[in-house]
């Protein structure tokens, strides 16, 4: 019995001492990540190339398709084991010329305010449409209002609600206006939309971002005013109800298009059929650089690869970037993606988006059963030191959300989201509006989730 308790005993100590070794190695090969993350130059000269030779892509437009091609020639440049696109196809919506819109009021005069089209809106007959403005907050007001919007411009004017810290929430607490303000507003004879952007800045770049319509109703040509212009419509409203507004929008809509998603893989030493996957977008509105969103993305995920293979960690499963097109209008590739790996019956041990800005990483949102999510929390300690502290439930992204019906375990890269949406879909998410530290923080952190989801599974 005595033999039988000292043998446990030792079993026990060795058992502890391996897990504390094992558990230094991981915090060894952790710094190593952050190290060669936080020095080399690559990922930020990557983004810049992205945001400089390739604004505008959005899905369907030739920028694209060479964005497409860059992306396809950046991940074959860095010697993984395959590089493969997946077609698909895209809406192919165009802004065409730069909009105009202009306050007319025969009491306070004219005024040219910023707008942009929103995404997927028709754009106005040639002469454009001119017309009475009703501003309203919420759709009970639009109702109330009925036929009294009839012949009229609608104008959207709830500010997205500053006292959400996580400003995500901010956004979504105003964001119905954009989406289905264009339907709401037809319902009730009206000729136009005009929607505060979605955005807790004041300035005066104009945000876009995708709204619908529906078959049953008139399809009305809509657009975001700046944060500055809402304010001064609606004061000048207030001086002169009758004061009249002049949009004209060029937008146009051909057939659907033909596009891609870019995959790149380092091959699994083990277990070369089981997938870790993570990525982003490279899609981004017509009217910006999209730095934040998502090029971001799109090169912290590209480094996760270049990371294992400059440090040569080689993985027991299959890493595999995926860089996702049409997420703005339709998620074509995230379904096209979804749909794949159920033809092929990929087993993926993970999922992994990189979609909320190049921002200081807080940790990660995760989606998952109860028995990965426990396992996660076992490695929180690890990232303390490089400042990530959120490993909560919550949900991962739109380009990996469909990957939820296969039971992957999803995750989402946090980060501070105070800045984001003074950027988001407006000509100001510019590749200087990043800093590189900030985002190189994001890449390491992706790369040593991918090394422990690599080393102890999920
Ligand atoms: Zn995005």
């Amino acid at each position: 019995m005595k033999t039988i308790k000292v043998i446990l005993l030792v079993y026990a100590v060795s058992l502890c001492m391996m897990n504390a070794h094992s558990q230094e190695a991981d915090s060894t090969v952790l710094k190593k990540f952050y190290t060669e993350a936080l020095t080399s130059k690559i990922a930020h000269d990557n983004l810049k190339q992205l945001c400089k030779n390739y604004k505008g892509r959005i899905g369907g437009s030739e920028k694209s398709l060479e964005a497409i091609k860059w992306a396809e020639e950046l991940l074959k440049s860095m010697g993984l084991d395959t590089v493969y696109k997946q077609e698909l196809f895209v809406r192919n919506w165009h802004r065409g010329e730069k909009e105009t819109g202009i306050i007319y009021s025969s009491k306070l005069g004219e005024m040219h305010t910023h707008i942009c089209a929103l995404g997927g809106s028709i754009g106005t007959i040639d002469k454009g449409i001119k017309a009475e403005v009703v501003e309203v907050h919420n759709f009970d007001e639009l109702k109330e209002l009925g036929d009294k919007v009839k012949g009229k411009i609608v104008f959207f004017n709830r500010a997205a609600d500053p006292t959400f810290i996580y400003t995500f929430q901010a956004y979504g607490s105003a964001a119905d206006q954009r989406f289905h303000g264009p339907v709401e507003a037809a319902k009730y004879g009206a000729i136009g939309v005009l929607v505060r952007s979605v955005t807790l800045i004041t300035d005066t770049f104009p945000h876009t971002g995708i709204m619908r319509y529906d078959k049953d109703f008139e399809k009305l040509p809509s657009s975001a005013l700046s944060t500055i212009d809402a304010d001064s419509l609606s004061n000048w409203l207030k001086k002169d109800p009758a004061l009249q507004f002049y949009m004209k929008t060029n937008c146009y809509e051909y057939a659907e298009a033909k596009s891609y998603n870019v995959i790149g893989e380092i091959r699994g030493s083990e277990f070369p059929k089981e997938i870790i996957a993570f990525g982003g977008h490279l899609d981004a509105w017509d009217n910006t650089e999209g730095a934040h969103d998502d090029g971001i993305g799109v090169i912290q995920t590209i480094e996760v690869l270049r990371l294992f293979k400059t440090l040569k960690i080689k993985p027991k499963h299959t890493l595999r970037v995926v860089v996702f097109m049409d997420e703005e209008m339709a998620q074509r590739g995230a379904h096209k993606y979804e749909s794949s790996v159920k033809a092929k019956s990929e087993k993926h041990l993970a999922a992994i988006e990189s979609d909320r800005g190049g921002f200081t990483p807080f940790g990660f949102s995760l989606d998952m059963n109860e028995d990965a999510f426990k396992k996660v929390q076992k490695w929180k300690t690890l990232f303390l030191p490089y400042g990530l502290f959120l490993f909560e439930k919550g949900g991962s992204g739109v380009d990996i959300g469909p990957l939820k019906k296969q039971g992957i375990p999803l995750f989402a890269l946090i980060t501070d989201s105070q800045r984001y949406f003074d950027y988001q879909h407006a000509a100001s998410d510019t590749f200087e509006s990043v800093n590189k530290r900030e985002m190189q923080l994001g890449s390491a952190s992706i790369a040593a989730l991918v090394y422990l989801i690599d080393k102890y599974g999920l």
